[in-house]
């Protein structure tokens, strides 16, 4: 007998996921899964109702359905485009994301994951971009979703940029929420052209960074998760010499 602690090397990625009603499923999409595995971790599903498992290196916060708005201090208005929302992953979610910011563990959150990790700092979403905003680009593509469709510039002091090496670059989008004020330990590092934060970070926590886009997508982007997997390495010093 051995734990799965002992049984691999590599850093173990708590990734958390969505429950489809109709089917009575857990699942997470297979391009998740191979950009975490490909990108030298091994992908864990979380799903609401586990205790926390204690093993885990670090977190990915997938994209889903909207957060409950009640859970950022608001009542939902009509007429906003919003999706299912369910009440447990939110929850479930919440709860490992402040676990996860005590433990100084590395984070990343996509989409909703971005906008879950704003939640947990506080922090409040618009509940539609395009009825809370003027003047929007498209954040809702209908190309492919390997198709990058719109610019986003970062600052320069910031993971991202320590990233990617450049200040501006494009990002596919599939939102329709957004941060509209900032969690208290939050700033945002990226926008784009129309002023909407496409990416969060974590002042003071030693790598914690939200995405609006998907780079589950996109092949160029899964530096990203290799990104979050070496600072679990560096974290927990699970290398072995
Ligand atoms: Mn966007």
């Amino acid at each position: 007998m051995f734990t799965i602690k002992e049984a691999t090397n590599k850093p173990i990625i708590g990734i958390t996921g969505n429950y489809e009603k109709k089917t009575k499923r857990y699942s997470i999409g297979s391009q998740y899964i191979k950009a975490i595995q490909v990108s030298g971790g091994i992908p864990f599903l979380l799903t609401p109702f586990d205790e926390i498992p204690l093993f885990i290196d670090g977190i990915v916060f997938s994209g889903g359905d909207d957060i409950d708005p009640l859970l950022f201090g608001e009542e939902p208005y009509a007429n906003m485009h919003s999706t299912n929302i369910d009440p447990s992953r939110d929850a479930f979610e919440l709860s490992l994301c402040r676990y996860a910011f005590s433990k100084k563990l590395p984070i990343l959150g996509i989409c909703r994951g971005m906008q879950l990790l704003n939640v947990a700092d506080d922090g409040k979403l618009f509940q539609d971009i395009y009825s809370q905003n003027e003047n929007l680009l498209e954040h809702r593509q209908q190309v492919m979703n390997s198709h990058k469709i719109h610019k986003v510039t970062c600052t320069e002091n910031s993971h991202l940029f320590s990233i990617f090496g450049e200040t501006t670059f494009l990002v596919n989008s599939l939102h329709h929420q957004g941060v509209s004020s900032l969690g208290k330990n939050m700033i945002a590092t990226a926008k784009s052209s129309d002023g909407i934060i496409e990416a969060i970070e974590h002042k003071t926590l030693p790598f914690v960074l939200g995405v609006q886009w998907h780079p589950e997508w996109l092949t160029d982007h899964f530096i990203l998760f290799s990104t979050l997997i070496q600072r679990c390495e560096t974290n927990g010093g699970k290398k072995k010499s």
